[in-house]
């Protein structure tokens, strides 16, 4: 397949785009989380052909994008009050929400669950895309299945070249990891997966108590949003998180063992090791360490680093807990406790 890079503010980019979505084809365009793969979400050979570009196993299902409320009627059955008051306060965002599906979604979407998640973005070229296609667009993020999320339109050529009939490039995408799935099919909503709207900003909205699938953290249970359970965001080298109370010093351990290896170290402040052959500044807060941390592992993978070490020392505010997760699943839970 001929793909096309083309930049999102050139004359006829989007309208070219969305013509290619709406007749079954593969579109990549950036939102404010990471950039997402979208195809037609009603079209089954569309869909089916995300899961072949990205090497996505079938029973992941997939998030649809909307840029109108009124399109949740063909998409969903009900909508809990709890899900409209998300909806009003959070939307458009990175917040997708887990909702009772209609007939009219594939199978191939929801990976046969009764349940389909929704999401309206809130990034004018995403916003402007799907309102020119005017259909639901099923959108996982853009990169080969495992690999880091992309966060910028080189990291999905690097990907994605020659799988997708259009790469959209509307520049790096602010929040920098995924949305938050919370599910609204029960009695109060469930947060599937933590992610660019943390959970403060969920408890304000709905006026209720948030609930956390204990699959997330729990070794034995198995987490209700299917995605949770792959491999995810690795690199592909070695890669260690030091969190805990002395970070610097258990970081500093870490490359006085490994003095062999070309080590990049994930740093959360302007720190500087002796030992490290790359350093990338992730930042002072989350939500800074969140826009970095994707992008910090595809450019450490590029300078050839062989082991990255992450300094993690996020409390519970904000995207930390999203950022923990991603990192986590990153290292493959090599995590070391200071
Ligand atoms: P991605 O699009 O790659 O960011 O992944 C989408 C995430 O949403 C995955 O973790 C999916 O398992 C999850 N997801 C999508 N649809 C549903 C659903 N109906 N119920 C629960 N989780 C879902
Ligand atoms: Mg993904």
């Amino acid at each position: 397949m001929q793909t096309k890079l083309i930049r999102a503010d050139e004359p006829t980019a989007l309208a070219d785009a969305a013509r290619c979505l709406a007749g079954g084809g593969l579109v990549v365009f950036p939102t404010e989380t990471v950039y997402g793969l979208g195809a037609n979400a009603l079209d089954e050979a569309a869909v089916r052909s995300i899961f072949a570009a990205k090497g996505r196993p079938s029973d992941n299902p997939l998030i649809v994008h909307i840029h109108d409320v009124r399109q949740l009627d063909g998409l969903v059955s009900a909508i809990p009050p709890m899900a409209q008051r998300l909806m009003d306060a959070l939307w458009p965002g990175p917040l997708t929400l887990v909702l009772p599906r209609s007939g009219a979604v594939p199978d191939v979407v929801t990976a046969g669950l009764a349940t389909v998640a929704v999401r309206m973005p809130s990034h004018p070229v995403a916003q402007a895309l799907l309102r020119l296609a005017n259909i639901p667009v099923a959108a996982p993020s853009a990169n080969t299945s495992t690999r880091p999320s992309p966060t910028t339109a080189q990291h999905v050529a690097d990907d994605l070249w020659g799988k997708v009939d259009y790469i959209v490039d509307g520049g790096a995408c602010d929040v920098g990891l995924e949305s938050t799935v919370v599910d609204v099919t029960g009695e109060r909503p469930v947060i599937l997966r933590p992610g660019g709207v943390p959970k403060e900003a969920l408890e304000a909205a709905c006026g209720m108590a948030v609930g956390t699938d204990p699959g997330l953290t729990k070794p034995d249970a198995v987490p209700k949003s299917p995605g949770m359970k792959y491999k995810h965001y690795a690199p592909r080298c070695e890669m260690a998180v030091v969190t805990g109370a002395h970070i610097q010093e258990g970081v500093t351990a870490l490359l006085e063992e490994n003095t062999g290896k070309r080590i990049g170290v994930l740093t959360a402040g302007p720190h500087q090791y002796a030992n490290a052959a790359y350093t990338v500044d992730g930042g002072g807060t989350p939500e800074a360490y969140a826009h970095a941390l994707f992008a910090a592992l595809r450019d450490m993978e590029a300078h050839g680093v062989e082991l990255i070490v992450a300094e993690l020392p996020f409390g519970e505010d904000g995207l930390a807990p999203a950022v923990r997760n991603r990192i986590r699943k990153s290292a493959g839970g090599n995590v070391i406790e200071t």
